[in-house]
């Protein structure tokens, strides 16, 4: 017994110690569930710069992007709890566990959460070639092409996947999805034509927008947007889908074991980070809110996951979606 005590006693001491000298001079990984290029991988990379300074460390952003962010989540459940692979992933955190029967992490128990990042609302854009000019002729055009439509997403718990959902059972319409590893592909292919609608952040679609390479048909969120490129888009509530409403976030995590020491300097970082006056500008200009509530705080991050699982389960199963 006392060997173990002092077995226990040694191996504190040496994760305290670890601790304090937390980020040394390694690089620390932020892994993006997603493809390079997308929404998820903008976040990534205006945090990534923002997080160097007050984390006194190199970032590099790493794309494992597959399912529906699984792959890539799975990649950080799975390495060493040091604090330097970080996860960077979205609202899929909480529609995952309803659309997998079989992940393989628990989004509540796999990880230590660091903090939250922003919140996002999503776009309806449609192809450039596409004849409808506002949401009232999509409406038309969609009814009038039942079976042709079809709508790009990334993939099975992705935020364009559960927009996408919605969207169809609100307009009681199907349309054939169809996945690719991030938005950033499923974006390509719109503007080429290969795709008819899509449903994806603001981070990816506003510069699409603003430069009227794509149809914009109206914004996710109850309220509409005041950044200048969104302003005069309908929110799709106003436009007739009553209580229309998907907002995306982001959150930090890392693996479970994480030290309690690692995961404050991290969160400690990160606070800073979202104070930078470049970063806020940056993230604004492309429709997201900067996190500055509670949510900040790792066990706030927490609670709000959890609450967005119970909120999303009960609408997935009822939307008869998952995967094996
Ligand atoms: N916007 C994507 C999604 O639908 C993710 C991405 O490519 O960042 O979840």
């Amino acid at each position: 017994m006392k060997k173990l005590l002092a077995f226990t006693a040694i191996a504190t001491a040496a994760v305290g110690a670890y601790a304090q000298d937390f980020p040394g001079s390694k690089p620390i990984t932020i892994v993006v569930p997603f493809s390079a290029g997308g929404p998820t991988d903008r976040v990534a990379r205006d945090l990534a710069e923002a997080l160097q300074k007050p984390l006194g460390a190199t970032i590099v952003v790493d794309n494992t992007a597959g399912a529906g962010s699984s792959i890539g989540t799975a990649k950080v459940a799975r390495a060493a709890p040091d604090g330097h692979t970080l996860l960077l992933n979205h609202i899929g955190m909480s529609t995952m566990p309803a659309l997998y029967r079989k992940l393989p992490f628990n989004v509540e128990n796999d990880f230590e959460y660091l903090g939250m990042v922003n919140d996002v609302p999503m776009t309806l854009i449609g192809k450039p070639t596409l004849p409808a000019n506002n949401y009232k002729e999509l409406t038309a055009w969609i009814s009038q092409n039942k079976g042709k439509v079809n709508l790009g997403n990334a993939g099975l718990g992705a935020a364009s996947h559960l927009c996408g959902l919605l969207f169809q059972s609100a307009v009681k319409v199907e349309m054939t999805p169809v996945p690719y590893k991030g938005t950033a592909p499923a974006i390509a292919d719109l503007l080429g034509g290969q795709i008819d609608l899509l449903c994806d952040q603001t981070t990816n679609t506003t510069t699409q927008i603003e430069a009227k390479k794509v149809k914009a048909y109206a914004v996710t969120t109850t309220k509409r947007l005041t950044t200048p490129a969104l302003k005069d888009l309908p929110t799709l509530a106003e436009s007739g889908l009553k209580d229309f409403e998907v907002t995306i976030w982001h959150g930090l995590y890392a693996p479970k074991g994480t030290p309690a020491a690692v995961v404050k300097k991290v969160n400690d970082a990160l606070k800073v980070a979202l104070k930078d006056p470049n970063f806020i500008k940056k993230q604004e200009g492309l429709g997201a809110v900067v996190m500055a509530d509670k949510r900040i705080e790792p066990a706030e991050h927490k609670k709000f996951v959890a609450a967005e699982i119970a909120k999303w389960g009960p609408i997935i199963k009822a939307a008869g979606v998952y995967a094996d």
